[in-house]
């Protein structure tokens, strides 16, 4: 994929990587990157996640400070960029219901801009302009509970659905096209935030680093002469399912169906919303994508669990990744090539090399 103005502007001073990976344990992560003893740590409540950030060397920051300037900065954009709470991104939804054109927040455009070439690339999979189906799930909530809305409602939703393409834009000046039309970045946001808070850690002076926003993570420098050293978690358990080393300027997001949703008549109700059936995306468990640019790696590792067993190698290719995993309900994984070189499986977890040419053909291993 070639680097988008939007992605220019959240820039970094070190090239980027993005791996996606899940939540840790804080003792597993101290003991997966086995730099405790070098390295500070900070955790604190912000974009409504536990954010962890590792410093190297041990000593040498001043911790307070980097923790004010950085919760600071990531409430700011989690107001902003809220699907429902009132901020910028509300504001615009508001004036999209209304029709006409209008002055958008300049915080919202660059999520805009990137959906919109998101939505092209990924043919709709990847659609932040699905807000209204989002909240029809039950997730425009902080605990997302059923029911599950009625099938001919879904349905009504996805006939016509909205499309970020209907929303014209020159300049900051929008206008929205289509009536139903409701912005939602949960698939993208974090990606943003936290490219812009690796951003701000160099401002502050920080030169190795990770913040690691809720198991989503990039890196900045290295510890020493070595690697960050990452554990992808298990979907299923809090075991550790691989383990990753990552250099400088790399993000690692993974998109799963255990991380936001209920139990409805004994089946699971996630997140990740598949456009073409309106329902929760089925066949995956998880996805994770390793990439220099975390708002791709984040919408990217979204679209996978969407794009579903079969064509996910497909659409890791056109979004131009080169490393995903993803974990199918039975617990194998299936990989890129690129990111079978990376990573190293527990020895009891069964995996296979998918080629994006040959889907399910005899080229797989
Ligand atoms: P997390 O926020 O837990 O890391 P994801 O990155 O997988 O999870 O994003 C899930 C979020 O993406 C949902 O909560 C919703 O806001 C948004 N979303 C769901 N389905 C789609 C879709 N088809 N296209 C774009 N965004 C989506
Ligand atoms: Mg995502």
């Amino acid at each position: 994929m070639t680097r988008t103005p939007v992605l220019r502007r959240v820039k970094h001073s070190t090239a980027r990587v993005f791996l996606v990976l899940l939540l840790f344990a804080l003792a597993a992560c101290d003991r997966q990157t086995e730099t405790t003893h070098e390295t500070d740590r900070l955790t604190f409540q912000a974009f409504g996640t536990l954010v962890d950030i590792t410093l190297y060397p041990a000593g040498k920051h001043d911790l307070a400070r980097i923790e004010a300037e950085l919760s600071a900065d990531l409430e700011n954009m989690h107001a902003s960029w809220h699907a429902w709470e009132p901020g910028s991104l509300g504001r615009t939804n508001q004036l999209l219901a209304m029709g006409g054109e209008f002055s958008a927040p300049p915080s919202v455009l660059p999520l805009i801009e990137y959906g919109q070439e998101l939505e092209a690339l990924t043919d709709g999979l990847f659609n932040p302009a699905l807000g209204r189906l989002i909240a029809a799930w039950g997730f425009h909530q902080s605990e997302a509970a059923g029911p599950p809305p009625d099938p001919d409602a879904v349905r009504a939703l996805i006939n016509d659905p909205p499309r970020m393409a209907d929303i014209e834009r020159s300049g900051a000046r929008l206008r929205g096209r289509h009536p139903e039309l409701q912005l939602d970045f949960g698939g993208l946001a974090k990606g943003f935030a936290v490219a812009r808070s690796l951003d701000l850690l160099a401002e502050l002076g920080v030169e190795h680093a990770i913040v690691n926003a809720g198991g989503d993570l990039m890196t900045r420098g290295q510890p020493g002469a070595r690697a960050w050293r990452i554990g992808v978690r298990h979907p299923r358990g809090a075991g550790v399912l691989a383990g990753i080393e990552l250099g400088s300027g790399e993000a690692l997001f993974t998109s799963g169906d255990y991380e936001r949703g209920y139990e409805w008549d004994g089946q699971r109700i996630h997140h990740v919303i598949d456009p073409r059936t309106g329902w929760p995306s089925q066949g995956l468990a998880a996805a994770t994508v390793l990439h220099a640019d975390p708002a791709l790696a984040d919408a990217a590792a979204t679209t996978l669990m969407i794009a579903g067993p079969e064509d996910w190698p497909g659409l890791a290719r056109r979004l131009g990744v080169d490393h995903a995993l993803v974990v199918l309900p039975d617990g194998s994984v299936e990989l890129t090539p690129g990111m079978a070189a990376r990573v190293k499986f527990q020895d009891d977890v069964p995996h296979r090399i998918r080629h994006a040419q040959t889907g399910n053909g005899p080229g797989d291993e």
